[in-house]
């Protein structure tokens, strides 16, 4: 008898904890605008009170790290780094220290192509603001005359960053968005969150498995349609995906697309046959990083930087429609649009 009701009971402890198992856990979503993008937030938590918490702290702490990183913010770090270029050197708080010696790092590895003080190119060709245009070749060449990380000087003891010549200026564009993922992974940490998804203008941070244990299964961009059409996919767990395209953020002059991501040796909108690259890493900052610094690289050198990485992998889409991944993502990438064929 004993027997037969303690079974009974076990059984319905078993129903009990499936019936309210992950699966049904709704998460809560939130959409913002910073960094110039829209921002989406999916947190996956049973106290839908606390997810809603998690979001407000990291809505703050985006807008925070904003304000201290963006160029285009009057009173920002790096605009007064900026406005004292060739006179003084600027005190500035560790984590832009952080971001823009990583910055300069990947300006090293990418021999330059990429580079932290492309901001005078940046800010005559203005895209994505009201004054974009093809600027003069005058322009253009006095922008590329004063675009030299190696101009960079920080001074780790005092805190400070230095620009060596006037009217030179840092722009951490390519780069902040990932080091926020990586800022808000830390704030789901704190908070024991167990899954969540964010998606920054085309950086998303798929933070731990989804809720019922499944990887994510994140679209990669289909660089030809609107957002939102995908063509493939990529199933991972706990890993940035950050996309740079062409179609990000561009104008139109005589039907000619000029999009803003810029090869500072000739001060126009890369061009390498590359239209998109995407990097798949644990490590939000140094994605951002490697699918600017590749796109400008183009395919060959690219794939030759993501396969010497340990843990990196990259999704390469070629104006021909041609698609090529890295060695790690056979299993976990699948093209899904027959449009476009693989290279490799
Ligand atoms: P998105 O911001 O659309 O996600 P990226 O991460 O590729 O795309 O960054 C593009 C931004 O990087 C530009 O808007 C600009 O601020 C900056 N940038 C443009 N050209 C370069 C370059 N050669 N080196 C470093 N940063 C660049
Ligand atoms: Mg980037």
């Amino acid at each position: 008898m004993k027997k037969i009701i303690l079974f009974i009971l076990s059984i319905s402890l078993i129903l009990g904890i499936t019936g309210c198992s992950n699966k049904e856990i709704e998460p809560v979503s939130r959409e913002t605008f910073a960094l110039g993008t829209i921002i989406d937030f999916k947190v996956y938590d049973k106290d839908q009170d606390k997810a809603n918490k998690v979001i407000d702290e990291s809505i703050k702490r985006i807008k925070d790290i904003e304000q201290k990183m963006s160029a285009n913010i009057e009173d920002s770090e790096i605009t007064t780094v900026n406005k004292n270029a060739g006179k003084q050197s600027i005190k500035v708080s560790d984590e832009t220290m952080y971001v823009a010696k990583k910055a300069f790092e990947y300006s090293d590895i990418t021999n330059g192509r990429f580079d932290l003080t492309v901001y005078p190119l940046v800010n005559i060709w203005g895209i994505g603001t009201e004054h974009a245009k093809v600027p003069s070749q005058s322009e253009i060449e006095d922008a590329i005359s004063i675009i030299d990380y190696k101009d960079v000087v920080f001074d780790e003891a005092q805190k400070t960053i230095y620009l060596k010549r006037q009217n030179q200026g840092i722009d951490l564009g390519a780069i902040a968005k990932g080091y926020v993922g990586d800022e808000i992974k830390k704030i789901f940490i704190e908070n024991d969150i167990k899954s969540a998804f964010v998606n920054l203008g085309g950086n998303v941070m798929a933070y731990q498995s989804k809720i019922d244990g499944s990887k994510w299964r994140i679209g990669i961009q289909n660089p030809l349609e609107p957002r939102g059409e995908y063509l493939g996919i990529a199933s991972v767990e706990d890993k940035s995906i950050v996309t740079s395209g062409n179609y990000e953020r561009y104008f139109e002059e005589d039907g000619k697309r000029y999009h803003h991501i810029i090869d500072a040796t000739i001060g126009y909108p890369a061009d390498t046959g590359v239209i998109s690259t995407s990097i798949i890493t644990e490590s939000g900052i140094d994605a951002d990083a490697l699918s600017t610094s590749v796109y400008l690289m183009g395919l060959e050198e690219g794939v030759k930087l993501i396969e010497s990485l340990d843990g990196v992998e990259a999704i390469f889409v070629t104006k021909d429609k041609e698609v090529y991944t890295t060695s790690g993502l056979k299993e976990s990438f699948e093209l899904t649009n027959e449009e476009f064929k693989y290279k490799n």
